[in-house]
């Protein structure tokens, strides 16, 4: 908690989509939010919109270091952070992995697997001894779920799945609680439009006479999971629109 009482939270991702919803949602419920994102221009936005609860971070997650020197350089008043969202994150192309530009790996792996485990690495120390704390991880169905053009997006995703569970028997005892939100299909962010590099007809396409999950659904479900009681614990969170599901495995014949 910060020295008004009010508790932190630190944001990663939170220029957009999922983290700017996070942020309005948290703020909304009283915390303070470090706010951390590469652009941050709309950071201050956020903290325009929503004041002064609101302290925007410039960070880029796929430097290590950085990651280590925000968490250790938090003013005072921030320095305690009780829940931390690991959701900075993105996915690049959805073509073939035999297609695939090596860069785009590089960046989905830099960003969501080793920007994940930095931010991880930064703030657990610091929770354990505090005896207090929650790390919520954004995981994706993609890291359960194969899909084509998955890859290393998926893979990335299941990194995030397994490294939440795991911490949850490093860290028994400890009393720091470990979530991760796994979500389907969700449109008003900007996700599709990078992952298909600007083109809006398959960002329509993707949508298209469905109705999505939105930011804000996301962000209600942060919230449901950080205002448990301290005895309560929810490992993971898997939610869909009501209109996506499974399919059959495919099958190649002839
Ligand atoms: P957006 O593209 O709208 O937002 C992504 C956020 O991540 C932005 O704030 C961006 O900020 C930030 N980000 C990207 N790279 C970096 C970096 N190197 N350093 C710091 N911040 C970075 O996507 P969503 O809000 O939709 O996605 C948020 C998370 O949820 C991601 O992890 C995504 O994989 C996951 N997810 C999304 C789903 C969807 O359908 N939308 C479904 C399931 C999971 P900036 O560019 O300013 O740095």
């Amino acid at each position: 908690p910060s020295s008004s009482g009010a508790r932190v939270a630190l944001v990663t991702g939170a220029s957009a989509g999922f983290g700017a919803a996070i942020t309005r949602r948290m703020v909304a419920a009283g915390y303070r939010v470090v706010a951390a994102a590469r652009r941050v221009e709309r950071l201050d936005a956020l903290r325009a919109e929503l004041g002064d609860a609101v302290h925007p971070v410039a960070l880029d997650v796929r430097d290590a270091e950085a990651v280590h020197a925000v968490v250790a350089g938090l003013p005072e008043d921030l320095a305690a952070l009780d829940v931390v969202v690991g959701n900075a994150g993105l996915a690049l192309g959805m073509g073939p992995a035999q297609e695939a530009s090596w860069a785009d790996w590089e960046q989905m792996i830099d960003t969501n697997v080793r920007g994940l485990a930095a931010t991880v690495h930064a703030v657990l120390p610091g929770m354990v001894a505090r005896r207090r704390g929650h790390v919520v991880v954004m995981g994706s169905v993609a890291g359960t779920y194969p899909y084509p053009g998955g890859h290393v997006y998926g893979g990335s995703k299941a990194f995030a799945h397994q490294l939440a569970l795991a911490l949850r028997s490093d860290l028994h005892g400890t009393g720091v609680r470990v979530t991760t939100i796994e979500a389907g299909m969700v449109a008003g962010t900007e996700f599709s439009r990078i992952r298909f590099g600007g083109d809006e007809s398959r960002v329509e396409a993707t949508y298209r006479d469905m109705q999505p999950l939105t930011a804000e659904d996301i962000a209600e479900t942060v919230a449901w999971v950080t205002s448990q009681p301290p005895h309560v614990n929810v490992n993971v969170v898997e939610v869909m629109p009501t209109t996506q599901s499974f399919a059959p495995f495919q099958v190649h014949r002839g």
